[in-house]
């Protein structure tokens, strides 16, 4: 693969010489930038794409695994569905063992609060013609055999599944350095230069790559990005633990939440586990910015945020000072390869759960943990948007824990809307915009 390693981890695999002009300079290589590039160079179009650090070295690598359209905001529904496809094909389509299962999304309800919420969401899929329908509490034990916990029924999508996010985004990568896109890690976007309204070149660590285009796909620093175009995006991280634990008995290939914890088991018998829906918010300063649009889906989801005052809140006030790396790197770099630590309490009382609700599942023990910084939006869905001002500028950030699913069909909307200068699908509703006009819901879920 065509991957230039400037300053990153990666040895430098060929002479470094920064393009002079790109069809599209892409700004991350998550799944997002790996995506669109891959199906950009599918259509003839070569990007360049930038990553401060490396090929999906942040959330991209660190997710559950689950691709779902069940529980999805109806605003982006429409998009889950459209993933939902090309995860279908999407191993054949990359060339690749993906991981992918297509065993399904099951919520297990404990009590008859939580099984109306699911009822009342049966509308939403109705609507959208997805497969989702509520289970029986022995309907649930078949679909989850050896799951012993109380519960009293579930809601289930079929046409669900998992795949590895390890594999998957690098696989993007791979097809797309394959058919002529260029991935340049180690070197951070530093500015956009726009002239006209119109973006005309992207100002890197490593030189200027003159562009007409230009695809922000930065992850939790995409608010730095639009900032320096004078853009405000209310968008903040939040820390979510998970482990990949030793083989166990098989309980299927469900991708599941119930008994306070969410898993999925690989084929080898490996479970990725984690909290069912809590995660950290480590305070810093950082957080006064954009509170307001924080304090209602603070209160109305309050359960789910474990508030922490600890180094954080330190590292972040030293950032702050000179000489620090994000002084060094500049603002839009910032921290180069943020690394966040894993809540081992948690996750051991999470291990602890899983062999309560499922005693086969006695033996297993984690064999690795991590954490990674879920990127948030107030209403709790994206932004996917190519906004007029400054135009040549696309923005897909703000996925709120739910972008691992969506990653394949952002970068082929992305693509497709460079290419045509129309969005294939109506996307009013994961405008940029909406911020700045007040036009925000209140998130149907958060992450
Ligand atoms: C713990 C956890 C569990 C999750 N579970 C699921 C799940 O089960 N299912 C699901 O659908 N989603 C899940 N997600 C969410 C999903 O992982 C993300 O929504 C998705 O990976 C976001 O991809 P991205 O490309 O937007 O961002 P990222 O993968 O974060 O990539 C952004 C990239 O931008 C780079 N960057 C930043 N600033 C600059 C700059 N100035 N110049 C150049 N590069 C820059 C960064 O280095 C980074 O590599 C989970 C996330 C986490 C953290």
């Amino acid at each position: 693969m065509s991957v230039v390693a400037k300053t990153g981890t990666q040895p430098e695999s060929n002479a470094f010489t920064l393009p002079k002009r790109a069809d599209v300079v892409i700004v991350g290589a998550g799944i997002m930038g790996c995506a669109a590039a891959y199906y950009l160079a599918k259509q003839g179009v070569k990007a360049v794409v930038l990553d401060k650090s490396r090929i999906a070295g942040q959330q991209s690598t660190r997710a559950w695994g689950f691709v779902r359209q069940q529980g999805r905001d109806p605003s982006e529904m429409p998009l889950a569905i459209a993933s939902n496809r090309l995860w279908l094909g999407l191993q054949e389509e990359l060339q690749a063992d993906l991981g992918w299962r297509q065993g399904g999304c099951l919520y297990i309800g404990h009590n008859a609060a939580q099984m109306a919420r699911y009822e009342s969401y049966l509308e939403t899929s109705r609507q959208h013609g997805v497969d989702t329908r509520l289970l029986s509490a022995d309907e649930v034990r078949a679909q989850v055999p050896g799951f012993e916990a109380p519960q009293i029924g579930g809601l289930f999508t079929p046409s669900d599944g998992q795949a590895e996010p390890r594999l998957v985004a690098p696989a993007f990568a791979r097809r797309a350095a394959e058919l002529g896109a260029r991935f340049i890690e180690g070197c951070g976007l530093t500015g956009i230069d726009v002239a006209g309204g119109k973006v005309i070149a992207a100002r890197t660590e490593c030189g200027e790559i003159r562009t007409d285009h230009i695809i922000c796909s930065a992850g939790a620093a995409s608010w730095r990005v639009l900032r320096s175009l004078g853009i405000a995006l209310p968008q903040h991280q939040v820390r979510g633990t998970v482990a990949r634990t030793s083989s166990g008995p098989s309980v299927g290939a469900v991708a599941a939440i119930g008994g306070g914890i969410g898993w999925r088991q690989r084929s080898d018998g490996s479970f990725n586990l984690a909290n069912d829906a809590r995660v950290d918010v480590d305070v810093t300063l950082g957080h006064l910015r954009a509170l307001e649009w924080y304090m209602g889906p603070l209160l109305q989801h309050f359960r789910s945020f474990n508030f922490k005052l600890n180094g954080t809140f330190l590292d972040d006030v030293r950032q702050r000072l000179p000489r620090s790396e994000t002084r060094v790197n500049g603002r839009l770099v910032g921290v180069r390869d943020p690394l966040l630590a894993a809540n081992d309490a948690d996750i051991n009382a999470c291990l602890a759960r899983l062999k309560r609700a499922m005693p086969s599942q006695r033996n297993v023990q984690i064999v690795e943990r991590w954490a990674g910084g879920i990127d948030v939006l107030p209403d709790g869905i994206p932004v996917l948007d190519a906004p007029t001002t400054p135009s040549g500028l696309m923005v897909a950030t703000g996925f709120c824990g739910h972008g691992f699913a969506l990653g394949p069909i952002v970068g082929k909307t992305l693509a497709d809307w460079l290419i045509t200068g129309q969005p294939p699908m109506n996307l009013h509703d994961l405008r940029l915009s909406r911020y700045a006009e007040g036009d925000v819901k209140p998130p149907h879920s958060l992450f």
